[in-house]
């Protein structure tokens, strides 16, 4: 685990000086979805601190243990989220990058104001118009960054999944025009696949997990015990 992560540290800093940045200047998120405990734990010893999870009632199992054991964890959650489970999210998480719809935006801002803190947001671009997948179509990126500034959500900036079967140069471009033009510096984009090209188009985190764990068994697949 520590040479997985040593190596994907490694390629993310090549990435950077190859175009010009600072060596630092994108950071990790390790996705621990679906790993076994053992998987999160090794990560975590080799000085991993922060972490990707889809589903909020999978990641309370694997990290309310966990997070009062690190107090120096950070946790985001990067898949969708219903409405009905934002106060659980805002709870758990640091950050959420799926904000993708006014709704799940005002859902969010009442269980800030409930838990009485700020919660700090991404917003999920939808930037191939897939019809399938999660995020705000990007004609509706800047009325929803409003919205939710409105209500008082920290929005740091945005994310894409770009769709798995194009060149994802252009999404990365895409995401990062939107950001610019809406004064929004984190960009969350690139995956196993493809983070160094997300990278060079200015990532400032990249959401990785099968390059650092291996490919990830089908969620309801057995487990080999
Ligand atoms: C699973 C997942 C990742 C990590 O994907 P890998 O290809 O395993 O690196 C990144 N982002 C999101 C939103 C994911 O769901």
């Amino acid at each position: 685990m520590a040479a997985h992560l040593a190596a994907v540290r490694r390629a993310m800093a090549d990435a950077c000086r190859a175009s010009g940045r600072a060596p630092d200047a994108a950071g990790l998120t390790a996705v621990t979805k679906t790993q076994p405990p053992e998987a999160v734990d090794a990560i975590l010893a080799a000085g991993q601190r922060v972490f990707g999870e889809n589903r909020v009632q999978e990641a309370q199992a694997r990290w309310t243990d966990r997070r009062a054991a690190w107090p120096d964890l950070e946790l985001r959650l990067i898949g969708p989220l219903q409405t009905n489970k934002a106060a659980d999210a805002v709870a758990l998480f640091d950050l959420i990058e799926t904000l993708d719809r006014p709704k799940l935006a005002e859902a969010l801002a009442a269980a800030g104001d409930k838990a009485g803190r700020a919660v700090r947001v991404l917003v999920q671009v939808n930037t191939g118009a897939e019809p399938q997948k999660a995020g705000v179509l990007p004609e509706h990126a800047d009325g929803l960054v409003a919205q939710a500034r409105s209500l008082g959500l920290t929005v740091e900036g945005l994310m894409c999944i770009p769709p798995a079967d194009e060149a994802p140069g252009m999404h990365f471009a895409l995401l990062r025009r939107l950001a610019r033009r809406n004064g929004l510096d984190a960009l969350s984009m690139g995956m196993s696949g493809d983070f160094e090209t997300a990278i060079r188009f200015g990532a400032t985190q990249v959401r990785i997990g099968s390059a650092l764990f291996g490919e990830r068994k089908p969620p309801d697949a057995p487990s080999m015990g």
